[in-house]
């Protein structure tokens, strides 16, 4: 199979520039891709005045630049991110990725931080089987996890995200791609879009991949106010997105207290994979949730505390962070993480 790459720069600099797949133009033959390239190239640039074209190439897919991915269990591939924070990352690669292979297609479960990353995801799939991507799952709104979703749209992919997602990543759409932008090089960042939900879940749902099904579950505000799981039936093997950290100190963006009630109900059936939204994959469920419940337990016990003990925002917060300390070692990027968990607990809270 062959791929259309389109090498896009930053108008009014020829300096930064990066390779654009662009998988509408994929074919079997270099010929093909060859003769439809200048039409589909154009076409694509045409919505983006920001940038020009420098050149097309027509790859074969082991020439591509791919993540990699392990199969943790038949058909399910997972590419682990580095478990840090995006501030601590050279790329921002750091979330886990997934792809379900079924018999008529694929699903992918969450597309990166970037249009590069979502590009190696897809090639990474492509190395693997021909099928199409008919679906793309976005677990939660949070940039390392769902801005490299425009390629999958383009390859024809429907997007699904819980139903309070457009709103949310609509309205820190901007500050999302200028966080990428000052953190990241222009070759990491340039063609990322913002690209929303063709189809959202308020409660339940389910897809087909022909001869295996993906169950979808809508939580309540816990991590963020749109967390979305994804259960392969086949396997038992459970995308949880960012409601289940293991390694990154787990970040509070929507209700510690909510959180903490997702994580008293054990899923069933019983998971026997878990691929968390950051750290390694476990077959337990227990082990999975452990320290993340201990971490958020206790940060709710000491910020009620600070609280009761008539602590202003200003004294609790460093209060609360000190009492974590302990917790400091076993999870990365602890200090920052820490310090602003605190905070929104104390927001939280402080209204009980
Ligand atoms: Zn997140």
């Amino acid at each position: 199979m062959f791929h259309l790459i389109l090498t896009a720069c930053i108008a009014g600099s020829s300096e930064d520039c990066a390779p654009i797949l662009l998988p509408e133009a994929e074919t079997g033959t270099r010929t093909e891709c060859e003769a439809q390239a200048e039409r589909i190239a154009d076409a694509w640039l045409k919505d983006r005045s920001g940038l020009i074209g420098a050149g097309t190439e027509c790859q074969p897919t082991e020439e591509l630049t791919a993540l990699p991915l392990q199969q943790v269990a038949p058909g399910i591939h997972v590419y682990l991110g580095d478990p840090v924070q995006m501030e601590d990352s050279a790329d921002g690669k750091i979330a886990n990725l997934g792809a379900v292979i079924g018999e008529a297609s694929v699903a992918v479960i969450d597309t990166g931080v970037s249009r590069a990353q979502g590009q190696e995801l897809y090639a990474a799939i492509r190395r693997l089987t021909d099928l199409p991507v008919s679906h793309v799952i976005l677990t939660h709104m949070h940039p390392d996890h769902a801005l490299g979703t425009s390629v999958f749209k383009e390859a024809g992919a429907e997007i699904l995200g819980h139903a309070a997602m457009p709103m949310a990543l609509d309205v820190r759409a901007q500050s999302y791609l200028d966080s990428i932008a000052r953190l990241y090089s222009p070759e990491e960042v340039i063609g990322t879009e913002i690209t929303l939900p063709d189809r959202t879940v308020a409660d339940r749902d389910s897809i087909d991949l022909g001869g295996r099904g993906l169950s979808l579950q809508a939580a309540s505000t816990a991590h963020t106010d749109n967390d979305l799981t994804a259960f392969d039936e086949a396997t038992g093997t459970l995308f949880a997105g960012d409601l289940v950290f293991r390694e990154l100190a787990p970040v509070i963006d929507g209700s510690l207290i909510g959180w903490l009630e997702w994580l008293e109900v054990s899923p069933k059936p019983t998971p026997r994979v878990i691929v968390p939204g950051h750290g390694a994959v476990t077959d337990s469920w227990a082990v999975a949730i452990g320290p993340q419940t201990e971490f958020l337990t206790a940060l709710r016990d000491a910020t009620r505390e600070a609280i009761a003990a008539g602590a202003p925002m200003s004294e609790a917060v460093p209060q609360i962070t000190k009492s974590l300390q302990d917790k400091n070692d076993a999870w990365n990027s602890f200090s920052e993480t820490a310090a602003r968990d605190a905070t929104a607990a104390y927001k939280e809270l402080e209204w009980e």
